[in-house]
């Protein structure tokens, strides 16, 4: 089948942050000049400042990274798992949340998700636990918190730690509270792509305990604290760029407003396909949707690949986010894992595809897909 949709001018991109970069241009190039006439390349003011409005926005003790999946391999690290000690992961997320578990050599325990919310929930963690579980990493999968009230709960009962992976939930909030900010440790990535970020990659952790802050910081400094001659752990090279961080900085205030735009365009959609068959994203109770993808699933496999296909040729990109479960990775082969019952996410994934919304997404943009979606019926 011929690929059209690489030829097609007016095709739709799934991921527009390009235009997001284009429109603070000259911003962003202030900034730059700041970095390079401050001659300070990392842990300097732009650093600072981030750390502290993130802190000041959400709560939690702050410290940014280099990405999302460095402040993953943190706060296992962090944790102290290693071999012998498993870890409960969703079947359903980007594989930087297992690799993370594996990188300490710890195992990794894949469980189910919910088929409405796609995040883990109570019922499956409990299946997933044995004597050997150390930790949980509940995913906010597509802007969605998972319900920390009963993980919470259930992490506490089980003397379990918890690791939110927050990469795709800036800004989202659970009960009022913020994403990141329930868990041990709360991890976010500040990829380019994300609710908000930088010009490259980055990241944060967040973590309730104060305590740990200094182990955090030496793992994310190649194991230095203040003086840099003296290495008190195998630490990696984990820090933020200044640049990053100074783009970041000046994205967070902003990210309120693009999640409003995002649930507009959600809106849009739900009022738009309320009469077809499609299974729609919508808030869970005390959890509103942050949109960071519009996930629609058909009733087969087949009507997902004709929507695919119609939206392909309507000029619309549709991305499948994810295809597959993680533990079905090559990668896998040759890690330690062990796999529950997977069968929603098994069932779900063939059958949904992730809808253009990002806050750049034009009106027109979204009417356009809006008739397509339509027109595939
Ligand atoms: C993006 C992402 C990560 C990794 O973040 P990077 O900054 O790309 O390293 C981890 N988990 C999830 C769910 C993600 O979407």
């Amino acid at each position: 089948m011929t690929d059209v949709s690489t030829k097609r001018e007016d095709m739709i991109p799934a991921e527009v942050h390009g235009r997001r970069l284009q429109a603070m241009r000259g911003e962003v190039l202030r900034l730059m000049d700041d970095v390079v006439s401050n001659g300070v390349y990392h842990a300097g003011p732009h650093t600072e400042r981030l750390e502290r409005d993130v802190q000041e926005t959400w709560g939690g003790h702050v410290v940014a990274a280099s990405s999302g999946t460095m402040a993953l391999e943190t706060a296992v690290r962090a944790l102290g798992l290693g071999p012998g000690d498993e870890v409960i992961v969703p079947t359903l997320t980007f594989p930087a949340t297992a690799f993370a578990v594996a990188a300490a050599g710890a195992t990794t325990v894949f469980a189910d998700i919910d088929p409405v919310t796609r995040t883990l929930t109570a019922e499956t963690v409990e299946a997933a636990l044995t004597p050997r579980t150390r930790a949980v990493v509940p995913v906010h999968m597509y802007g969605l918190m998972a319900d920390m009230t009963a993980l919470s709960a259930l992490a506490q009962r089980y003397a379990i730690s918890v690791i939110e992976d927050c990469a795709q939930a800036a800004g989202a909030t659970c009960h009022g509270r913020h994403a990141g900010t329930f868990g041990d440790f709360g991890c976010f990535s500040l990829w380019v792509g994300k609710n908000f970020g930088g010009l490259g990659d980055a990241g944060l952790v967040l973590t309730s305990d104060e305590s740990l802050l200094p182990q955090v910081r030496m793992l994310l400094n190649l194991g230095r604290d203040k003086d840099r001659d003296i290495h008190h752990l195998r630490g990696s090279r984990g820090r933020i760029a200044e640049t990053d961080a100074a783009v970041a900085a000046h994205q967070l205030p902003l990210l309120p407003d693009w999640i409003n735009q995002r649930r507009h365009h959600a809106h849009r959609y739900n009022e738009a396909f309320g009469d077809l068959p499609l299974t729609l994203p919508a808030d869970a109770e005390g959890r509103p949707h942050t949109y960071y993808k519009y996930p629609v699933t058909a009733p087969t496999e087949q009507d997902a690949g004709r929507l695919s296909e119609a939206l392909k040729n309507a000029g619309v990109k549709a991305e499948q986010l994810y295809p597959y479960r993680v533990q079905e990775q090559p990668a896998f082969r040759d890690l330690p894992f062990r796999q529950t019952e997977t069968s929603a996410a098994a069932d779900l994934l063939p059958r949904t595809l992730c809808l253009p919304i990002a806050p750049e997404h034009t009106t027109d943009e979204i009417d356009r897909v809006i008739t397509a979606v339509r027109n595939s019926f």
